[in-house]
């Protein structure tokens, strides 16, 4: 008989995979889902009707330049078409730029916890991924420079970062592309660009516009609330852009995907009240969380790294269990490096009013 031996893979069978957050409650209990950082709000409607007429006709491929959504995108930022790629979710971007810029012996870097797709694309690219050490969950200019060698070819930086929504301000990112060679690309992943109040955030558009080696990816995922879609946008220099729209999946973006980002984007108030909601409700929790004797990650995103005592019975694996037992889904972070910490999502009034609620209870503080 003959023997099924399997078929080698490129190492890739030995890449830890990316485990999304869960999306389930018990049965009978209400579910809460504040573990992927989606929005509480849904879309715009525009954004459903939109994609709704989009549907009309499956038999169609849809417009490969992904034109509509891309001509949105530069008028309402005020960009050159030119310098956009869409993608199917950031994801896809992130991992378009290591398959067109890494080959096996280079090297990428990240912060020590950075979001944890740089390193899966890094490593199936047979190149190595360099985890920098972070300063106060922060990411380290100081720290990034010294990493970089000469079979350094990029740099990720999420900014906020995911998971501890902690920011870098512009003077500093400024410093890091001034450290860099002019070969190595600095990605400024900006998934949680619209959550940032901070006066510099503009900058990040001016350095990508101004550099020869900077891009930036960000999502409609989050504040615009079409994760379900998975539609990403990169703004970057053209030759950048060029090498990346050559080697991407023809048709990316689907019909619905396409139409719902181009009217999502131009639905401006309401995005400014999703905002408004984020960032009363962000300040609301950290300060009631804080109020449960909780350490929280000082946050500018649309999440809150809370971390719990290292006492039995009170660790985050305990409350996470207390939690989904009533409905509350937040996100385990031992992945990320945070063993002892769970990451909790902005939601509605209801989801976040109850989830510290229930966190009282799991503390013995009952409100
Ligand atoms: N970057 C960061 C920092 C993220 O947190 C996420 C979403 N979890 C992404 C990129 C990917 O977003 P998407 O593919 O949905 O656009």
């Amino acid at each position: 008989m003959r023997t099924m031996r399997p078929v080698p893979t490129k190492g890739v069978l030995d890449i830890e995979a990316y485990v999304p957050g869960k999306s389930k409650a018990p049965a009978g209990v209400t579910l809460h889902k504040l573990s992927s950082n989606e929005t509480p709000l849904g879309p715009p409607p525009a954004a459903r009707e939109a994609a709704a007429a989009a549907l009309t006709q499956l038999e169609v491929y849809p417009d490969g330049q992904s034109s509509a959504l891309k001509d949105a995108i530069a008028e309402v930022h005020g960009l050159d078409g030119r310098h956009i790629l869409c993608g199917n979710g950031s994801d896809e971007l992130l991992g378009l730029l290591c398959q067109c810029y890494l080959a096996p012996g280079d090297e990428a870097i990240h912060t020590e916890h950075g979001f944890l797709v740089y390193r899966i694309q890094i490593l199936a690219r047979g190149a190595t991924p360099v985890a920098v050490k972070e300063t106060d969950a922060t990411a380290d200019v100081d720290a990034i420079l010294a990493a970089v060698t000469g079979k350094t070819k990029l740099v990720f930086l999420a900014n906020p970062n995911n998971p501890t929504g902690t920011y870098l301000p512009f003077d500093e990112v400024r410093r890091l592309h001034a450290g860099l060679p002019g070969h190595v690309i600095l990605v400024l992943d900006a998934a949680y660009a619209e959550y940032v109040r901070r006066n510099d955030y503009g900058a990040g558009i001016e350095l990508v516009s101004s550099s020869e080696n900077v891009v930036m990816t960000r999502t409609f995922s989050k504040i615009y609330g079409l994760a379900g879609l998975r539609i990403g946008w990169m703004y970057g220099p053209e030759a950048i852009v060029d090498a990346l729209d050559r080697v991407r999946g023809p048709f990316n973006l689907n019909a619905a995907a396409i139409a719902a980002g181009a009217a999502a984007i131009r639905e401006r108030a309401f995005i400014e009240s999703a905002i408004d909601h984020n960032t009363r409700w962000l300040e609301w929790t950290t300060g009631a969380l804080e109020g449960l004797g909780l350490t929280v990650t000082p946050s500018v995103g649309n999440f809150v790294l809370v971390h719990f005592p290292d006492a039995p019975g009170r660790t985050a694996a305990d409350a996470d269990a207390f939690l989904t037992s009533k409905g509350f889904i937040l996100r385990r972070v031992a992945g990320y490096g945070f063993p002892n910490a769970l990451r909790m999502t902005i939601g509605t009034e209801e989801a976040n009013r109850g989830a510290v609620a229930a966190l009282a209870d799991f503390l013995g503080r009952g409100q």
